[in-house]
């Protein structure tokens, strides 16, 4: 068997499309476009082209998006600051406000975060949105989150009653992933198992798996011998490996099992940055009470 590719690529690309015909709705209606603000924070190469992508993606759905960039050596305070006196519009309204993570050790970035206000959180991680999704009533939902279950929904991937493996148990990814799934309604309904650093027999609790999801961050973490034959790979990971980025499954050995796979590049990453704009639309229209 060879797997079929889930093409986040492509699925973004459609999701765009119709963001941007959103975008456009508002333009007109309400003579703004949603406004995006992203703390960048230090020289952390990854996330540099993480934002550049973001920015870009914003560019071309026409979401006016705005990098603040900061010091690596910049404070707890001086940051918390800056993200209080973008919430309070001090530069435009900021419809979404994110701070890209990682922030360098000596910040604390729960700090940081908690003073997204909830409503412009356009990465969900604040614990009032970590609590509506918790209820299965999300409003602001983890993004890579997000774009796994719209990836699955795009490729007609039953969930209700299936076994899903999550290997990862991250706040930003693992956990709000379970909750989606397990939530009631198309993409949810089901069983759902979270897996972590401290689980034992990994191999036995995937091979499981009807639908497996790798977010640990461990290259090629995941063989063809963990996985169930026919069963659909989420490949989250993002890691660099002499130079290349790699996920955390075995791309090749695992495709020969597998009956759908998503590759890496190309896969969950374009979904991720796809999903915090329609988040940054949704912040926008619930601001202005269109929703
Ligand atoms: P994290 O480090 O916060 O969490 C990793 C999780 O994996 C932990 O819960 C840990 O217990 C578990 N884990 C680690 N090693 C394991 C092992 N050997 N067996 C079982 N579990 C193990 O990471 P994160 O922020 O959740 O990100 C996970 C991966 O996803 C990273 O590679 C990250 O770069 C990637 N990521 C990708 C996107 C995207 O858009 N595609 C977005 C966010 C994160």
């Amino acid at each position: 068997m060879t797997a079929a590719l889930l093409d986040g690529r492509a699925i973004a690309t459609r999701i765009e499309a119709s963001i941007r015909t959103e975008v456009e709705t508002l333009r007109t209606v309400v003579g703004r476009v949603p406004r995006l603000v992203v703390v960048l924070v230090g020289d952390n190469a990854a996330s540099a082209s993480y934002v550049k992508s973001k920015a870009a993606a914003a560019a071309r759905v026409g979401v006016d998006a705005e990098v603040v960039p900061m010091p690596a050596s910049a404070s707890t305070a001086e940051l918390v600051a800056l993200v209080t006196s973008i919430a309070a519009d001090e530069r435009g309204p900021a419809d979404g406000i994110l701070v890209q993570l990682p922030l360098p050790g000596h910040v604390d970035a729960q700090a940081v975060l908690d003073a997204v206000p909830p409503d412009r959180d356009v990465d969900g991680f604040h614990p009032e949105n970590a609590g509506l999704l918790s209820q299965g009533r999300p409003r602001f939902v983890p993004c890579t989150a997000a774009g796994v279950q719209r990836m699955l929904l795009d490729a007609d991937v039953e969930t209700a009653g299936r076994r899903v493996v999550i290997v990862g148990r991250s706040d930003i990814v693992g956990k709000p992933l379970a909750l989606l799934l397990t939530n009631k309604g198309p993409g949810g309904d089901a069983t759902v198992t979270i897996c972590h650093s401290r689980s034992s027999d990994l191999p036995a609790i995937t091979r499981e798996a009807d639908i497996l999801v790798a977010a640990a961050g461990r290259p090629r973490l995941i063989t063809a011998a963990m996985v169930k034959p026919g069963a659909t790979v989420i490949d989250v990971g993002i890691n660099r490996v002499d130079g290349r980025l790699v996920g955390d499954v075995d791309f090749d050995g695992v495709r020969g099992v597998a009956g759908r796979i998503s590759p890496v590049p190309g896969g969950v990453g374009p979904l991720t940055v796809a999903m915090l704009l329609a988040n940054t639309v949704l912040a926008a229209e619930l601001r202005l009470g269109r929703r």
